[in-house]
């Protein structure tokens, strides 16, 4: 059976960095202690024991705002609602500047055995460019920490094409890499930030971060996502092979029994839907499924099996006679050479 992942959004941050587009307010403890509350409610709402569930994945925001046992309430309450796998992945993002040795330990025992850790650089000049509040020392010794608390899967985000970056200072970056050995590394371009030169700067460091991660022995298997084999992030799969996933939280997104949904990304209207006992959904636009199978597949290197795309015979050979699909084996994939083309191909799709 194709068990479930859960998504809980907190969305909650220090502050709001420049460059990003998710849906987060300001922390305030009494309003995120009230969201987390209605996310519980939510989780009621959808409650359904004989729902599989195998990933959980606690994002934002910064749920490194929480405390562990704010953590473990969170995780109690996902446990009373669905059927959750003992041996289920638990992936919390984390700040750099939230960790600290002994909530770590406490979040480690409250069942969260995977860290995803906003580094984003570990070079000065690209956090300043970032306002970022921790710096290159910090983001180091946030992996150490968790790794000392037993954390042995940690993935590092790293953001690029920054005007601060030069292929010189992204060697820096992949040494330091190369002395921390995370399991995983995912790599993002900036986006939606005016900067000169954009997309030849960005295409150049995003090949160089390709060649230094396969050197250092990670598999690229996704448009940003890099690991160590058998350390691709669980969760993040199911996205892109169309298994069920419960989004929770003001902005989640979910899919289940073949249908996307989006919760309202407004806190307030959130709990008030919540509270009148309905779900806090906004309206979506739907893929039919064989359009949304191509556009979430073909996000992952090895591809997707040639027959889903017999429901667009010309499209299909346009682009594997120009050379933008390739097939592998069975499959049919974007060349990785091609991969920051993936939206110009998938709009044949949509
Ligand atoms: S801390 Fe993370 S989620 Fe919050 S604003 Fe910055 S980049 Fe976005």
């Amino acid at each position: 059976m194709n068990r479930a992942g859960l998504y809980i959004h907190f969305p909650f941050c220090r502050r709001a960095c420049f460059y990003c587009h998710f849906f987060k307010k300001k922390f305030k403890p009494d309003p995120a202690g009230e969201c987390l509350r209605h996310i519980e409610l939510e989780m009621g709402l959808r409650r359904d024991p004989g729902l599989a569930v195998d990933t959980v994945y606690i994002g934002g925001g910064s749920p490194s705002l929480l405390n562990p046992g704010q953590v473990s309430g969170l995780l109690e309450c996902a446990a009373k609602s669905f059927s959750v796998d003992g041996k289920s992945e638990i992936t919390m993002e984390a700040n750099p500047e939230d960790l600290e040795a002994t909530p770590l330990r406490e979040l480690r025992a409250a069942g969260v055995n995977r860290l995803s850790i906003g580094a984003q650089s570990f070079q000065q000049r690209d956090l300043r460019y970032l306002r970022r509040t921790h710096d290159a020392a910090r983001a180091i010794q946030a992996v150490d920490l968790a790794r000392n608390a037993g954390f042995k899967n940690v993935s590092i985000d790293l953001i690029i094409g920054l005007p601060t970056q030069t292929a010189r200072s992204m060697e820096s970056n992949f040494r330091v890499i190369a002395a921390l050995k995370p399991s995983h590394v995912s790599v993002y371009i900036l986006e939606g930030v005016p900067r000169p030169e954009a997309d030849a700067r960005d295409a150049r460091l995003y090949h160089q971060a390709r060649r230094a991660l396969a050197g250092l022995g990670f598999v690229h298997y996704e448009v940003s996502n890099f690991a160590r084999p058998g350390r691709a992030s669980r969760h993040n799969l199911k996205y892109w092979r169309m298994a069920p996933y419960v989004g929770l939280g003001p902005s989640a997104a979910g899919f289940l029994d073949g249908r996307d949904y989006r919760n309202v990304s407004d806190l307030r209207r959130y709990s008030e839907v919540l509270v009148r006992g309905r779900l806090p959904e906004a309206r979506t636009r739907q893929l039919n499924a064989d359009r949304r199978r191509i556009v979430t597949g073909l996000r992952l290197l090895k591809g997707i099996p040639a027959s889903a795309f017999s429901p667009f015979p010309d499209e299909t050979s346009f682009l594997l006679r120009e050379g933008f699909l390739a097939r592998r084996g069975r499959n049919i994939a974007v060349p990785e050479e091609k991969i920051l083309l993936l939206n110009e191909i998938l709009g044949y799709f949509i």
